[in-house]
């Protein structure tokens, strides 16, 4: 018996999660439930996160969280509960299996069957954002190297644990060298490490364009927060509905599953609504614990089910569709279809062992950090760099001197070109006049000359190299 933590959640989630765990139990699956209440009630009840301390105890002790979909109440400020659990529980893996139903779920894909695994906590979704200047707006993306290591080491222990051929690498290095290069370079590490399963790195760009035209070229695909975000609604949209795809967050030491539709309150308390997603979800967990069993013969049943054409409006049409049939209904259709495997359909086989366990990541040794300059941000509102060079210059010392203006990432002095738009946004890029290098007690001094001719200086990025090698980006067009 295994103790999880179940919350219904809104709109719909009370009756597909019943239906679910009607489903689940029946088929014989060894759960004990302790149900707490997150979202709509507990926003309006006074917590902005939609969730109280009692609640956040249970789901910590009990490490397993099958969620229903939460209501976010409209301003007022309340933040996703969705993205706080995974940053607060450290569910750095998002997984969504996106796999078609052809020809019993109507799809221009019908040979899809591709795994998305999206890295959960980092990239633009620190959600540090500033604005310093009038025109410009700036949000910070982090990627770190244990975060890429964790989520690209369970893309490939996930492909060899259910057999997948190969693992897809996504990002966009050809632009960002530094973030999504040490994505890519890390996932180019880790490849080394699984010989047998095949590999390729793909920009996201035309990956994704490659993936919505013939997603079949794809078996499971790994990428980062944001690219990731998109790419999984896409893929579970064109496998036919993204109302019938779950999706499991997973961490170190928690795990939370859930169906990645939300809690569609239009349709909310009338018995119509499809409990498929949530049931993916529900799937995912009973691996996830080890009750592999179980989650076969639900899927097989659920096959069958959806192959008979006893389908919910969402997926009901008419010719390949035999009844159209509610939520209690189809519940009962798939229990009423346990023992019972797809005759069309492909029927499924989940390997046997307990999951996997990832290794903890092992900090590496420092590298040799040397500073070799600094980017100082200016808010300015004259338009010509010509002028800033000219103010920047009487700051420049013995050991710092002005070497590149850029503007929104490009050069624009020396030489620029007048063409360029020029917002009132400046990295103005120092470095050391002579050989004897620079300390921070420089960058301060210069700081400090910079305020006494009143420039105003928003912020300063060091320049570093590591090992030898240059960790900072070059001025566009130097
Ligand atoms: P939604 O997914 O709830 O609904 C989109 C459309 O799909 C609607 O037409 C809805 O009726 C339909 N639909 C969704 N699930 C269905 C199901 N199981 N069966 C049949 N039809 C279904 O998205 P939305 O309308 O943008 O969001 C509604 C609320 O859900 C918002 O408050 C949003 O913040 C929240 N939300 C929560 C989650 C989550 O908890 N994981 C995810 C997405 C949205």
């Amino acid at each position: 018996m295994r103790k999880i933590t179940v919350a219904k959640g809104d709109g719909i989630g009370p009756e597909i999660m019943d239906a679910t765990l009607d489903i689940i139990l029946a088929a014989g699956a060894q759960l004990e439930i302790e149900e707490i209440e997150v979202g709509e009630k507990v926003y309006l009840s006074g917590h902005s996160t939609g969730i109280s301390k009692e609640a956040w105890d249970v789901i910590r002790r009990n490490k397993i969280f099958l969620k229903g979909p939460i209501t976010t109440p409209q301003g007022g400020g309340y933040k996703s509960l969705n993205v706080t659990m995974r940053k607060f529980l450290g569910l750095y893996a998002n997984i969504r299996p996106c796999v078609s139903l052809y020809p019993f779920i109507k799809t221009k894909h019908p040979e899809m069957d591709t795994v998305i695994v999206r890295e959960n906590e980092e990239d633009l979704y620190a959600g540090i954002e500033h604005q310093q200047t009038d025109e410009i707006v700036q949000c910070l993306k982090l990627i770190s190297r244990p975060g890429c290591e964790k989520i690209v080491r369970y893309a490939f222990e996930y492909a060899k644990q259910y057999g997948r051929k190969k693992v897809t690498c996504f990002t966009k290095d050809n632009i960002m060298k530094q973030t999504d290069g040490l994505f890519h370079k890390v996932f180019d590490e880790i490849a080394l490490e699984y010989p047998e399963i095949e590999n390729e790195h793909w920009i996201i760009d035309i990956g994704a364009a490659k993936m919505a035209d013939t997603p079949e070229a794809f078996d499971v695909i790994v990428t980062p927060n944001l690219y990731g975000d998109v790419l999984s609604d896409i893929a579970a949209q064109i496998t036919g509905s993204v109302g019938l795809a779950g999706s499991s967050n997973i961490g170190e030491g928690c795990a939370m599953f859930e169906a990645i539709h939300g809690s569609a309150p239009t349709i909310a308390g009338q018995n119509i609504a499809n409990p498929s997603g949530l049931l993916q979800g529900a799937l995912m967990m009973l691996n996830h614990i080890g009750q592999t069993e179980v989650a076969e013969r639900v899927q097989n049943a659920w096959l069958k089910t959806i192959e008979d054409g006893i389908h919910t409006f969402d997926i009901y049409k008419e010719g390949t569709s035999k009844q159209k049939v509610g939520t209690r209904e189809f519940a009962q259709a798939v229990i009423a279809n346990l023992g019972q495997s797809p005759a069309q359909l492909k029927a499924v086989s989940y390997p046997k062992s307990n999951g996997f366990t990832l290794p903890k990541y092992q900090r590496k040794p420092a590298a040799k950090k040397e500073l070799v300059g600094v980017d100082l941000f200016v808010h300015w509102n004259d338009r010509d760099p010509n002028e800033l060079a000219r103010v920047l210059q009487q700051i420049e010392d013995e050991t710092l001197k002005l070497t590149m203006i850029t503007n929104r990432g490009i050069k624009v002095w020396p030489e620029g070109f007048e063409e360029t738009f020029c917002t009132d946004h400046w990295r103005c890029r120092f470095e050391p006049s002579n050989s004897n290098g620079v300390d921070k007690q420089h960058i301060v001094q210069l700081l400090s000359q910079a305020i006494g001719k009143n420039i105003d200086t928003i912020k300063t990025e060091n320049l570093y190299v590591f090992d030898g090698k240059p960790a900072f980006s070059l001025g566009q067009g130097q």
